[in-house]
């Protein structure tokens, strides 16, 4: 027998994060992945040529300073470029911040159920993960969120829309809860789908950011950009706390095809703003059907919807996937439904109606 040496406990608990599978296939029948969140639509206008011209430079390690993006996110949001750090993916930079300021013994204090990542992010770092569960509607409880902070707080994570169950934060909310937020602590704001919030009083991460030294934005191009195959996002936050997240980045994580892939993204607005119009309309509709149908669903202000399932969520899964669709069940919980094409969303709202 082979004696090797045994990861730490943190590691050895660490829950799994289940990716989305791919659907099974169906002779003769269109399948459809909606268990992602991705985005249904093919690249931004002048992606593909700009990824491909970085692919040529494939011999070349990529610009570790991100110089070109930082200075185009720059001047988009109107911040200084010392106050971006990238990853791949938001959720590497979430990783990279809870490893700048969490070790074992403090408390990382987060909605529950949200956005699977934080617990596992939280218990690589040692940190203790403070799950505060969501009110009945699926909405953070931000006063029960402020009242788990204790001495030992590290970091709070607001999930805005959440994942999964779709509300949004108010701008005014959000405001209040950083204002009263203790010295010691950062309120990290997860923005992964802003672009799809159609609610009053929107998140503003930039204005956060401006009002708040303490406030990390978390923004990703996966989502409402469409790059999520490229692992690219950002961290907006004061200086020396964007100092603290790159110091702890891998060297050389953004490829160069990823760092092109979201500057052209961010040059091509126009395209992206009506792509995520035309997402929003089928949430809407989505939305309106299952309401119609006689569901309860949270408001949905991300590019998916939430069937509180509870028990029956696994049913409903394999039910989804004999109809050619793949959804995301959280078993005993509920399932999360990712908006894709509307042919996949009339399939989905027929199999909800029979169901
Ligand atoms: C998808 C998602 C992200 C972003 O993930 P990437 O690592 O950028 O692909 C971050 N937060 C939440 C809540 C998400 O759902």
């Amino acid at each position: 027998m082979t004696h090797l040496p045994t990861p730490r406990a943190a590691v050895t608990a660490l829950p799994p994060y289940v990716p989305g599978r791919p659907p099974t296939p169906r002779p003769g029948l269109t399948t459809y992945k909606l268990s992602s969140n991705e985005n249904p639509y093919p690249p931004l206008p002048g992606v593909v040529e700009a990824a491909t011209r970085a692919v040529e430079r494939m011999n070349r390690y990529p610009d570790m300073g991100c110089t070109e993006l930082y200075a185009a996110l720059a001047d988009r949001l109107g911040v200084a470029p010392e106050s971006l750090a990238a990853g791949t993916g938001s959720v590497a930079v979430l990783y990279h911040l809870l490893q700048a300021y969490c070790e074992t013994g403090d408390e990382v204090v987060f909605a529950w159920r949200s956005f699977e990542a934080y617990p596992i992010a939280v218990a690589v770092t040692g940190a203790s993960a403070v799950p505060v569960p969501l009110t009945a509607d699926g909405r953070h409880d931000l006063d029960a969120m402020a009242a788990a902070i204790t001495e030992r707080t590290r970091v709070v994570v607001l999930c805005t829309p959440n994942n999964p169950t779709g509300p949004a934060l108010t701008h005014a909310e959000v405001e209040a809860f950083c204002a009263r937020a203790p010295e010691h602590v950062l309120v990290v704001v997860d923005e992964a789908y802003r672009e799809f919030v159609r609610s009053p009083d929107p998140v503003d991460g930039v204005a956060l950011h401006r009002a708040h030294p303490r406030v990390v934005v978390l923004r990703t191009f996966a989502k409402a950009y469409g790059l999520a195959g490229f692992r690219v996002g950002y961290a907006l936050a004061h200086a020396d706390v964007a100092a603290a997240v790159r110091a702890c980045a891998l060297p050389f994580g953004v490829s160069s095809v990823a760092q092109a892939a979201a500057i052209a993204s961010l040059d091509a607005e126009d395209a992206l703003l009506e792509r995520v119009e035309a997402l929003v309309a089928e949430r809407a509709r989505v939305y309106a059907g299952l309401v119609a149908q006689g569901w309860d669903v949270p408001d949905a202000q991300g590019n998916f919807v939430w069937l509180g399932l509870g028990d029956r969520a696994l049913d409903f899964s394999a039910a989804a996937d004999e109809a050619g669709l793949v959804v995301r069940p959280f078993a005993g919980d509920g399932v999360r439904v990712s908006i894709g094409e509307p042919e996949a969303n009339t399939r989905f709202l027929e199999l909800a109606a029979r169901w």
